[in-house]
């Protein structure tokens, strides 16, 4: 099973990639986390990229099909029961390279869903998030921090780190990228009678759930 989670910076697509990835047995393909990779590996695609993500525009169509190409030829892909492209596609160009990935590999799509955010409350959750640095547990400085200061909940570890786009200014650029040139990709998947919305302002677990039952029964 193939799915696409499409929504705007901070409605969630993250978690539940993560969420959906031990349940479902999938595997996130994040190009946000794959590029920030790359940046600090200072690898070709990371120079690339740096600038863009650095204001919150996005990075050519060109360099992420590439590394999305690459990707879904890895071993674990194939050996997983399928892919949530989390931030994936986020332009035209890229849905209609996606079909064409898809069905070079023999791959199918079978749910995008788009989970829904209110806009304003958007700049808070995201410019106050952080993970841990070990295991990317997410929280947030005013609305989920460890149970016990300074230590993850999950794995223990002490370290955390935040992103350096999560800052206010970024994230409006990066709210702006995604109206101009993602939010129209719902009317292309509209089309395929494959799109489902969910309400992103629901607690975690309710949003899981939701998405859950959009996503078509297996075999
Ligand atoms: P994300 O982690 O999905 O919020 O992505 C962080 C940044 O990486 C974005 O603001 C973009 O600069 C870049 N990025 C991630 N995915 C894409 C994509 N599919 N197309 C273009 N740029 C992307």
């Amino acid at each position: 099973m193939n799915i696409i989670l499409l929504g705007p910076p901070g409605a969630g697509k993250g978690t539940q990639a993560r969420i959906l990835e031990e349940r479902e047995g999938l595997i996130q393909l994040s190009t946000g986390d794959m590029l920030r990779a790359a940046v600090e590996a200072g690898t070709e695609v990371g120079q690339r990229a740096k600038k863009a993500m650095d204001s919150g525009g996005l990075v050519s169509d060109e360099i992420v099909i590439g590394v999305v190409d690459e990707r879904l030829d890895r071993q674990d892909v194939k050996d997983a029961s399928g892919v949530i492209f989390d931030g994936f596609p986020r332009t035209a160009g890229q849905a209609e390279a996606l079909d064409e990935l898809l069905e070079k590999k023999d791959m199918r799509l079978d749910a995008v869903v788009v989970i829904e955010a209110e806009e304003e409350k958007l700049v808070d959750r995201v410019s106050g998030r952080f993970t841990c640095a070990k295991c990317g547990e997410g929280y947030h400085d005013r609305h989920k921090q460890p149970k016990t200061e300074g230590v993850c909940d999950v794995c223990g570890s002490t370290e955390f780190k935040r992103r350096e786009d999560d800052n206010p200014e970024t994230v409006r650029e990066r709210l702006t990228a995604y109206h101009k040139d993602t939010a129209p990709l719902i009317d292309y998947y509209e089309g395929t009678g494959k799109l489902h919305k969910v309400d992103g302002m629901a607690p975690i677990e309710e949003v899981t759930e939701n998405i859950r039952q959009a996503l078509p029964e297996r075999a």
